[in-house]
């Protein structure tokens, strides 16, 4: 295959242990999965309403890294998230057999364009632009079901510059990751290489140039992020 320009490398996480690498094919988001965070942006917690959104693999940004201030906002904030690697293809697949199709678990951050979502939200609007956008995806290395399991609680923890920003329990989400993939696998055909971050508790809040985020999940593992300066002028 020839192609007019070198075709985009592929993102790829990191496994613990392991020399291989996870290709990422798609990242799913769950949308207020825990009732705290649902109220604390002043959503309704709405129990049975599962959505989704999307970001594109291409923002994938490695933990650990520094990331420029992103354009177009003046709120940017983070959100600390459970994520889980698919690691088996799956259509239409129940509860029971769910974490049979989870390769392992990562942390994650949902990168936020947060005034962009407000003022899309309000007025109806599709909210890509405030969650799909350049390293707006950062996720930690996987640590692979086979070496811990299948973590049902647990504490998830955020700090920006030292301080508790975000302390919550993955066993307080509303949908749990089993119920996550047998509803989101009646959606798509769910491929090996598919991500779901599972949403995040309350404490989400802004950070600013400079800022160090640092979190953690129990029996998981740990993610850190550094942003940057925002680039200003054209290229
Ligand atoms: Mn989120």
């Amino acid at each position: 295959m020839k192609y007019l320009f070198p075709p985009p490398a592929v993102a790829a996480l990191p496994v613990r242990g392991r020399d291989e690498q996870f290709p990422i094919r798609r990242i799913f988001c769950v949308g207020r999965n825990y009732e705290a965070h649902a109220k604390e942006l002043g959503n309704q917690v709405d129990r049975e309403t599962l959505f989704y959104f999307t970001k594109a693999a291409a923002h994938y940004a490695p933990s650990g890294t520094t990331v420029p201030y992103p354009p177009g906002t003046a709120n940017y904030h983070h959100e600390m998230e459970l994520v889980v690697a698919i690691g088996r293809a799956g259509f239409r697949i129940s509860q029971e057999l769910a974490l049979e199709h989870v390769f392992g678990y990562a942390c994650g951050l949902d990168m936020t364009r947060r005034d962009l979502q407000a003022a899309l939200r309000e007025k109806k609007l599709s909210w890509d632009i405030a969650k799909d956008f350049e390293d707006a995806a950062v996720v930690s290395a996987i640590a692979p079901a086979s070496s811990i399991g299948h973590p049902r609680s647990g504490k998830i923890e955020l700090k920006v510059n030292g301080d508790i920003r975000q302390s919550s329990d993955i066993g307080l989400m509303i949908h749990s990751v089993p119920a996550l993939i047998a509803h989101l696998s009646g959606l798509y055909h769910l491929q090996a290489g598919d991500i779901i971050f599972t949403g995040t508790p309350e404490g989400v809040g802004p950070v600013v140039a400079g800022d160090r985020l640092e979190g953690m999940i129990e029996g998981v593992g740990d993610i850190a992020l550094n942003i940057g300066a925002e680039e200003v002028g054209a290229k």
